[in-house]
């Protein structure tokens, strides 16, 4: 009896060892095809940073939260210019990437954007995506025509933005953009982004996003005549049955504001990340120090 029970700890203990390899050498084989990176330049190729901002000001003093002023935005695009960055739209994400591509976002379509953001980016010839309200196009004042909003261009300037060469103009949702989650445009109660209703089944709220990204997916197709395929989630809120909906509709890729840089080989082209870019945060120490930081990370795999 002594004996069998010895037998079956040795073979128990053999079993283990057996398995412990296995476990080890599958880890070692999951880890090495993860790219490998020997320089921050080098990791410059493999990640896409996607610079979010929102509005402008031509004023330098006093400038608004979530609004970047002339000065500051032209010393971030000057960085990237003499730093040899090329900038990509947001809908070439989904293709072949230059090296050292950026990306830059604008959210929410405000006029600044046409007026003082665009001269800028013509005198570097770089491109931005920008992402539109659909309700909210052309104007200043809120539905009831009462209260002011910080005014957004209309579709003839969209169209202008567009002919620039420089800009690509995509879907923020036509109506799901309100951070009490109550509508700012003509619907009801909205929610907040594409967080559920209340009780609301998976129909019905695949139902509901799915009218809405439609709707400003065919005013932008009739307005200035291209398919938009490129999704920015209001808020960076999104759900897994958001991406079906994203995807029964054609869109390719959607972001997100999860603030890191974008991996080109291991993010999830609809869930990517961006850095969000303010008046006081300046793309060159963002990029720096994030390139450093997914350097540092590599290195620990
Ligand atoms: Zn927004």
């Amino acid at each position: 009896m002594k004996r069998v029970s010895k037998k079956i700890r040795i073979i128990l203990f053999l079993s283990i060892m057996v398995l412990t390899i296995v476990i080890l050498q599958n880890k070692t084989d999951s880890n090495s095809v993860l790219p490998v990176f020997k320089t921050v330049e080098d990791k410059t190729n493999k990640c896409v940073p996607i610079l979010m901002y929102h509005g402008f000001t031509k004023d330098d003093e006093n400038v608004e939260s979530q609004k970047v002023s002339a000065k500051k935005f032209e010393s971030d695009m000057k960085y990237l210019y003499e730093n040899k960055y090329n900038t990509i739209f947001a809908k070439d994400l989904s293709g072949n990437i230059p090296d050292k591509s950026v990306v830059i976002t604008f959210d929410d379509g405000y006029l600044d954007n046409y007026e003082v953001a665009l001269p800028i980016l013509k005198k570097y010839n770089f491109k931005a995506t920008i992402f539109i309200i659909g309700w909210s196009v052309g104007r200043d004042k809120m539905l009831d025509g009462q209260k002011k909003i910080n005014p957004h261009f209309s579709w003839e300037q969209a169209k202008q933005l567009i002919e620039s060469g420089l800009i690509n103009i995509e879907n923020h949702t036509y109506d799901l953009h309100s951070p009490e989650g109550t509508s700012y445009g003509y619907g009801d109660n909205c929610g907040l982004g594409l967080s559920r209703l209340k009780d609301e089944t998976d129909d019905e709220y695949k139902k509901r996003i799915g009218q809405d990204i439609k709707k400003l997916k065919m005013d932008i197709k009739e307005n200035l005549n291209y398919t938009s395929e490129v999704f920015a989630y209001p808020y960076g809120i999104t759900d897994k049955l958001a991406v079906e909906v994203l995807k029964e509709n054609g869109y390719v890729i959607a972001l997100t504001t999860e603030d890191r840089i974008a991996d080109i080989l291991l993010d999830d082209l609809y869930l990517m990340p961006r850095l969000n870019v303010s008046n006081d945060i300046y793309v060159k120490g963002l990029l720096e120090s994030e390139l450093e930081n997914e350097f540092i990370d590599q290195k620990s795999y």
